[in-house]
């Protein structure tokens, strides 16, 4: 299995190629088509698996096959992430791997000023990167809006739930519209993520690594 044999566009190919990836590591052999096709997917995965491009790729996939519909720039992926740290990389990742696309991403978390994140925002994104607390408040201030975001990202929900995030969680699903793909990653399945899966995907395919 190559990156070349998953229906990716030349942008994406290229961008992985700068990277030195050749092949896909499993999750990303199995995520990628099933997100491509539109599919809930609920992945059991730890970091270090090669798990944000399982997620990235298709998702910047999905927003170049449909680039030409937003103009002026309107979120259309949003990825939840309960740390700074993992938010960082995330956004790295989508910076690599969208290198030669003309999508924006942008990254937002707490225990910083929010005058940048809000600057940047205002200059239209496509897709944001945020750990839920700060985007919580940026929702309250009339910062961000979540009405045409089509595709959810939530990782490591379960870090989510033991940092307290959920609550944060549950009030940012409820701004965006029912109607959308909804991806989830968590390492472990406790009940309240069980009961989450239940509620926020529909009919997702499984995988684990
Ligand atoms: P992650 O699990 O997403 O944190 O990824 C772990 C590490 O693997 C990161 O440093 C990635 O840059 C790297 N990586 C992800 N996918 C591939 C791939 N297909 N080939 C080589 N390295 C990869």
């Amino acid at each position: 299995m190559n990156f070349k044999d998953l229906n990716l566009s030349h942008r994406i190919l290229d961008a992985l190629e700068k990277e030195n990836y050749s092949v896909p590591t499993p999750i990303q052999e199995q995520a990628i088509p099933i997100v491509l096709s539109g599919r809930d997917l609920l992945g059991c995965a730890q970091t270090g698996t090669g798990k944000t491009a399982a997620f990235a790729v298709p998702v910047l996939q999905h927003l170049i096959n449909s680039e030409e519909k937003s103009e002026p720039r309107k979120i259309r992926s949003l990825i939840l992430t309960p740390t700074r740290e993992l938010a960082v990389q995330i956004y790295e990742n989508f910076r690599s791997y969208g290198r030669y696309t003309r999508l924006h991403t942008c990254v937002v978390f707490g225990g910083v000023s929010q005058k940048m994140q809000v600057e940047k925002l205002r200059r239209g994104v496509d897709i944001l990167v945020a750990t839920p607390g700060r985007l919580n408040d940026l929702m309250n201030q009339g910062y961000v809006h979540l009405e045409n975001v089509e595709i959810l990202v939530l990782d490591e929900a379960d870090r989510m739930l033991d940092m307290g995030f959920i609550a944060d969680v549950k009030k940012i699903i409820a701004k965006i519209p029912k109607k959308r793909q909804t991806l989830l990653f968590s390492a472990t399945m406790p009940k309240e993520i069980e009961e989450m899966v239940n509620t926020i995907l529909v009919d997702p395919a499984k995988v684990e690594i």
